[in-house]
Formats: structure tokens, sequence, C-alpha cells
């Protein structure tokens, strides 16, 4: 328990004996954006039990790890944090100690088997099921597992929301779970079938984010494409961008990720259109090879992803594309691997996050053979990257003496005498001067350019604060 009372005069009995309750929460989030937002949900829902969020685990009396099992290697530092908490708990015996997330949906209750000391286990869709984890663990200090999965149900539907305090950026999940069953991806087994989340939820979520200063959502889904499929009446993932433009205070728009294939004609028409949409579109393109694509069940071949990428381009020639990519699928020959060279050198990517191939539960590509052997993935790996990064350098050209908007986060990380924000296209640019409001949109000239970020001078005294 926190227990801190300072001499302040305005504060009421009442308000010290609250705080005198607080019970200290701590969150540890591995994985995706949408982990992010689960684990503020998760936040909130506690916020109503008397808890507080704290930044280090140590003095918990709650610790929550939020997983991700996407490939082996998150997977097993999840396993390394359950151990690490254990002196912990060693030390508290009080302590409450749960999983949630992907692995805990993948695992269930074999990780109370595996980790003794551990209290509970929450599958992804099981949130609103947290509060009662809790009071059995209170009353009886029974272990327990929760991990259905079936229906399409929205598990947020019924959770409280709270709008976070002095942020400029916020995740908005809008919706759930995957039906597109890539054979390597292990999503749609641990976060179910794909749901949707109802848009008048979704809508009145940002604007209560814009109320308390928001000035940019990303919406989060694994195909946002496929938004409100499936749910009669409901918006289009088109029209429900077209809802959040009208949400006065919200400057930016953007989302992640969209499957190629189901990438339709009214979103590639929605950039330039919608003035908050920003130019900046997450394409994820895997391989560049069709027999790996097929192998993949990506339902898309090398042109027919190069004709959306031009339709994109044809629309909004400044709109930057970024990629996901995956080397050594088993069966990967070099000349599929050439084949994947050529498309970063067609498409051109602004810049792409790649990964080893990794064999998942469940999945189909785990039971195919011609496996690729760790040193081919890892060089395949550095090649790829080694072009990406001179590509991306040479793509950042294009800003170079040019006015951009810039999105003001706060001070440089690296240097406190400057401000750091993000253009519209999702490009760092760090520019002199440490006064510029957070929240605030700024005119900047870049004035050079590096392979991760953008280097400018701000054009304009907007948004300028006193020191
Ligand atoms: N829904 C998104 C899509 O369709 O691309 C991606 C979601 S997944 C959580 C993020 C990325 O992880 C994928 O795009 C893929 O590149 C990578 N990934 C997924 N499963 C993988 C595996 N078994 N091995 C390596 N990378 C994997
Ligand atoms: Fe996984 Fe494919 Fe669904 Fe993305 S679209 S989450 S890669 S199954």
């Amino acid at each position: 328990m926190t227990c801190s009372i300072r001499n302040d005069k305005n504060k009421k009995y009442s308000d010290y004996h609250a705080e005198m309750k607080k019970k200290n929460l701590y969150i540890q989030t591995f994985g995706c954006q949408m982990n992010v937002y689960d684990s503020e949900r998760i936040a909130c829902l506690l916020e109503e039990r008397n808890f507080q969020l704290i930044d280090e685990p140590s003095g918990a009396d709650l610790i929550i790890i939020n997983t991700c099992s996407v490939r082996e290697k998150p997977e097993q530092k999840v396993y390394s944090a359950i151990g690490r908490f254990q002196r912990l708990k060693r030390e508290n015996p009080k302590l409450i100690l749960g999983v949630g997330g992907c692995v805990a949906q993948q695992q269930g209750e074999g990780l109370l088997d595996r980790f003794p000391y551990l209290d509970f286990v929450l599958g992804t869709k099981e949130l609103p099921r947290l509060t009662k984890i809790l009071d059995d663990l209170e009353d009886s200090g029974a272990r327990s597992s929760a991990t259905a999965l079936e229906g399409r149900v929205d598990p947020y539907a019924s959770l409280p929301f709270r709008a976070p305090r002095s942020k400029v950026s916020s995740f908005v999940t809008i919706m759930q779970g995957c039906d597109n069953y890539c054979t390597y991806c292990i999503v749609p087994f641990v976060r179910g079938r794909e749901v949707s989340r109802a848009s008048h939820d979704i809508l009145s979520e940002i604007r209560l984010l814009a109320s308390s200063g928001v000035k940019e959502v990303t919406l989060l889904g694994q195909n946002v494409n496929s938004y409100g499929q499936g749910h009669p009446g409901e918006l289009s993932f088109p029209g429900l961008l077209e809802a959040i433009q009208e949400i006065p205070g919200i400057a930016r728009i953007r989302f992640t990720t969209s499957h190629p294939k189901d990438l339709s004609s009214d979103l590639v028409r929605a950039f330039g259109r919608l003035s908050k949409l920003c130019e900046h579109i997450h394409l994820p393109l895997q391989s560049g090879s069709d027999t790996i694509l097929e192998r993949m069940n990506r339902g898309y071949s090398r042109e027919e992803y190069t004709r959306k990428v031009e339709a994109l381009r044809q629309r909004c020639p400044d709109i930057a594309i970024t990629a996901d990519l995956i080397v050594g699928f088993p069966g990967e020959t070099e000349r599929d691997f050439a084949a994947t060279l050529d498309m970063i050198h067609r498409i051109q990517f602004d810049d792409f996050f790649s990964f080893k191939y990794s064999d998942r539960p469940h999945t189909r590509a785990r039971l195919l053979g011609d496996k690729v052997s760790e040193e081919t993935s890892r060089r395949r790996l550095e090649e790829l990257q080694f072009l990406q990064k001179k590509i991306t350098r040479e793509r950042n050209k294009r800003w170079e003496d040019r006015e951009v908007e810039v999105l003001v986060e706060g001070p440089s990380k690296s240097n406190s005498e400057e401000s750091t924000g993000r253009t519209r296209t999702h490009h760092v640019v760090n520019f002199p001067g440490r006064n510029h409001a957070k929240g605030s949109l700024v005119k900047i000239r870049i004035t050079k350019v590096y392979a991760h970020s953008l280097r400018g001078e701000a054009l304009d005294k907007g948004g300028l604060c006193d020191d």
C-alpha cells in the first residue's frame, strides 16, 4: 500500500483517506501497439478498484505482464520476466502476479503449473473478468486461469474508459482478432476470430481523448480494411475515418495494419480527401516471391501489391509506405529471396520491419518441411536490412529544403535544448528550441536528413510556451 500524506491545505480528509488506500499496479507490456492499448484499458479498469499505476515493479501490490507470442523470441522474454518477478514475490508474499496477453492465451493453465508462484492467467478476451479474479484471490487465495476465446464478442464493450492526462497521441483498438490465417501466424489462435468494436464506442472514446488534449489517434486492428464486415448497419473503415475527421480537436488520424489484399479503392481515395488522414500507410508485404506468398496464404501476388502501391502514390505522391517482411519462410530459396530484394528495389519503401521466420504453435507453416537454417536466415535478414537502410536514406532526401508540419511531442531525449516531433508521414524530426508546446503543430524547414530521422528549423513561433 502507498501512504504518502503531504501537508496540502486544499485537500479534504476523504482525499487523504482515498490516497492512503491506493494500491500500486505495475504493468510490463511486451509486443505490439494492441498490447499497449490493452495495458491502458487494464490500468483504467483497476483505477476504479483503487489501484494507481507506477513506473517500477518494486513496491507494487499487483504486477501484470502483458505478453506477446508472435515469434519465439518475445515468448522466451516473457518467461524470463516471470522468473525475475519471483524475487519480488519472495520479498513481498502479498504481491499478486498475473500474466495477460497472447502467451497467457496460448499457454493457459500450463503457466500456473510451470510457475507455482503465479497467481492468475488472463486471456486476450477476458479483460472484463480481471476484477472477479482479483476478488477470488483476495477471498480464498484461489489461483485461476481465464482463457475463453469463442464467439465474436467485443471484450472492451464492458470496460471503463478514462482519457489519459498529457498525451499528444493515443492508440485506439477498433477491432480484435483475425480471420486471415496466414500460415505462419499465431494471431488468429490467440486473439480469436475478427470482431469490430461498435463505431459509437470508438467515436465517443476519441471524443474523450480529444477533450483531454490528444491531437493524434492511431486506429489499431490486424486488418483495419475489413472493419465493420459481419456487423450489418455498421460503418465501413473509410466511413469510420470520415466520422473521426469530424471530431474537433483531433488533428491527425493514422491506422495500422492494412492487409494488401483488402486495400479498397475507397480507402485509397480517402488519402488526400480527408485532411486529417496522415500520408502514411503500413502495408505488410511479407515476401516478394509469388511462390512464398501463396504458401503464406497472403492472397495477393507481387504484381497486385505493386499496383496497389502505384494507386496510392498516384493519389498521394508523398505518401510514406512501410511494410513487414519475413525471411527464411520454409522452402524459401535463394531465388525467392532475390525476388524479395527485387521488390524492395521496385517499391522503394520508406522503411520496414523485418523478421526471421519463427515456428509457432498451431500454425500450418510449422508442419512444412524444408526449413531454412538459422545461418541462412540471418544472412538474408542482414542483406535485406542493409539494402533498405540505403533506400531509406535516399528516400529521406526528398524532404531536404522542404516545409513540413510537425506535431510536437516534447523535448528531444538526446538534447534538452531541442524539441522533437513527427511529420504527417511519420518521420521523426528534431529541431532547435525547447519551448515548443507539446501537442502544437509547427512548420519546420528540413535542413538535414539521416537514416532514422530528419533535422530542421522552425519557421513559425506558433505554439511557443513560456519557460
Ligand atoms: N496483421 C498484420 C498483417 O497482416 O501483416 C501483422 C500482425 S503480426 C502481429 C506483425 C508481423 O509479425 C507480421 O506482419 C509478420 O511480418 C510478423 N510475423 C508474424 N508471425 C511471424 C512468424 N511466425 N515469424 C516471423 N515473423 C512473423
Ligand atoms: Fe497474422 Fe495474417 Fe492475420 Fe496479420 S493478417 S494477424 S499476419 S493471420
